[in-house]
């Protein structure tokens, strides 16, 4: 049922995200004006902004000048009905469940974003800050259930750690990422430490570790040239999510082999 929940407002939240991808990194408003065709700028009708249905009924064309949409909005839209999906199968009835839906739309907004522009924008990541760490002042309260506080506080300290570990990798590499890399940091720190120090410690070197592979590879197929600035931030996501998810089970695996 919460799974079913998380898709359908996965998928809503995902529409919204399109919008988000596009107009922040341009300086503009979420709320407003409504959405319309970028050719044509005729308004985008109600019925024709259902996520991926008006795509499908529309056959991908703007029914106002039959221009192409691009395929990216109704992928954007699944694939966030599906990450929210997967949040609420992996934590089931949770007070967390709504702070990592949060963390996942914007997961998904930042990579695009990074993609696109090579930027992370403050004004998605520093009100993440607050937002994260309100929603999982919730889940820690945990109403109905007992409270998680020494979660929170170690969420924290995560986020500091985090945040310190990757300013100091810039400090003394600075060719190698950007300060926006830097404040994601401290909010991917804040989500792994909620969930235990492993995740901290995996989160950390998968995204280095994903990064190093994806600028490896890219180099390799000439894709980049030595001097291209990559950009980092959806490798760190997809570390820090690989964290989240598998830190304390790998960490238990790894610490079974080293029989401790
Ligand atoms: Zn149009």
């Amino acid at each position: 049922m919460l799974i079913v929940i998380g898709v359908i407002l996965g998928l809503a939240i995902g529409s919204f995200l399109n919008v988000v991808v596009w107009r922040v990194p341009r300086g503009e408003s979420v709320a407003h004006p409504p959405s319309a065709c970028p050719r044509c700028g005729h308004r985008i009708r109600a019925r024709d902004n259902v996520p991926v249905l008006s795509w499908l009924v529309l056959r991908g064309r703007c029914r106002d000048c039959g221009n192409p949409i691009s395929l990216r909005y109704p992928l954007v839209e699944a694939g966030t009905g599906v990450a929210f999906g997967l949040v609420a199968w992996w934590l089931g009835w949770s007070w967390a469940v709504p702070a990592f839906w949060y963390l996942a739309a914007v997961s998904i907004a930042l990579t695009l974003i990074d993609l696109d522009v090579r930027r992370l924008p403050d004004a998605i990541v520093l009100p993440s800050w607050v937002v994260g760490l309100v929603l999982l002042t919730l889940a820690a309260w945990n109403p109905g259930g007992d409270p998680a506080w020494w979660s929170l506080v170690r969420a924290m300290l995560g986020a500091l750690a985090m945040g310190a570990s990757y300013f100091l990798i810039l400090f003394a590499y600075p060719q190698g990422m950007g300060f926006g890399d830097v404040k994601l940091a401290v909010l991917l720190g804040l989500y792994l430490g909620w969930v235990g120090w492993s995740a901290v410690v995996i989160g950390w070197f998968a995204g280095f570790l994903i990064g190093g592979l994806i600028g490896v590879v890219m180099l390799l197929t000439r894709r980049a040239g030595r001097r291209s600035k990559l950009a980092f931030g959806p490798w760190m996501l997809v570390g820090g999510w690989v964290g989240l998810a598998a830190g304390p089970s790998l960490a238990g695996v790894y610490l079974g082999l080293a029989g401790l």
